[in-house]
């Protein structure tokens, strides 16, 4: 796993008074738990939009492992993320087309035994007789199967670094529970960033930033941050 760096990052969007973004220096380490937590408004989203390379600040660095990610390296970085939305979001199509995006060109007998092997592994508790499933429409199954569901593809996707968007924010408290039990389990492995959950998503993670107003107000573990939100 690669470290991620954010040097002094800076955005601001046309027509605003305010920057999005101002002055902001972050590390995440790699194989950790990052939140990043804030009000609505105060960059959690820009942050997120620069770390994955989407959006390239005006002033400040993007570093990965070291090395400054910008022009043709931002397609790179993006293809070994895997992100999950606010939506829960599977392609249209079977269950056994959305897993095979993440695999394409295996066959599926593997397939089906990494699916066991990440669900045993990340407690994804996938449904019951999946595997005869499999066929079936995503949009079969209830939310939490298919947040699960969407969690076990961008699992398959053996992502550097895995980003949840309010991934859980869809979901009830059982269901959101399953999910950061699953993501818990990643720690070591693989580095995560939740993006503006519940102090519940706070609470597992390594290191929590808080950002007010475009800058980081804090950063450390929830219990020693949460009294700055
Ligand atoms: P959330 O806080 O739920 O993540 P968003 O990130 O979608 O919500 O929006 C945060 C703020 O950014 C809102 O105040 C919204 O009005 C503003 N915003 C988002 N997209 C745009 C846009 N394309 N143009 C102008 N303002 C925007
Ligand atoms: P958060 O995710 O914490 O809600 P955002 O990063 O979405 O924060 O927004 C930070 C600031 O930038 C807000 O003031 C918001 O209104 C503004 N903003 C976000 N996206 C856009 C955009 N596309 N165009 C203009 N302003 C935006």
């Amino acid at each position: 796993a690669q470290a991620i760096e954010l040097l002094d990052v800076t955005l601001a969007y046309p027509g605003r008074d305010r920057p999005a973004l101002e002055a902001v220096s972050v590390t995440i380490e790699a194989g950790k738990i990052t939140a990043i937590m804030g009000p609505s408004g105060a960059g959690k989203s820009s942050l997120a939009d620069i770390i994955i390379g989407l959006i390239t600040p005006d002033a400040g660095q993007l570093l990965v492992d070291g090395k400054p990610v910008s022009g043709a390296d931002r397609q790179g970085w993006m293809r070994t993320i895997a992100y999950m939305p606010q939506e829960i979001f599977l392609f249209p199509g079977t269950i056994r087309e959305n897993l095979f995006w993440a695999r394409p060109g295996a066959d599926e007998a593997s397939l089906v035994l990494a699916l066991r092997q990440a669900s045993a592994d990340f407690v994804l508790d996938l449904p019951e007789g999946l595997d005869t499933q499999i066929g079936q429409a995503g949009a079969g199954l209830s939310g939490g199967e298919r947040q699960r569901i969407a969690l076990a593809r961008a699992l398959l996707q053996q992502p550097v670094l895995l980003i949840l968007d309010e991934a859980t924010s869809a979901l009830d408290a059982a269901n959101s529970a399953r999910i950061l039990e699953a993501v818990a389990a990643l720690r070591g492995s693989t580095t995560v960033v939740l993006i503006g959950h519940t102090p519940a998503a706070a609470v597992i993670a390594d290191q929590v930033l808080v950002m007010l107003e475009g800058r980081l107000a804090a950063a450390g573990p929830w219990a020693q941050v949460s009294d700055q939100l």
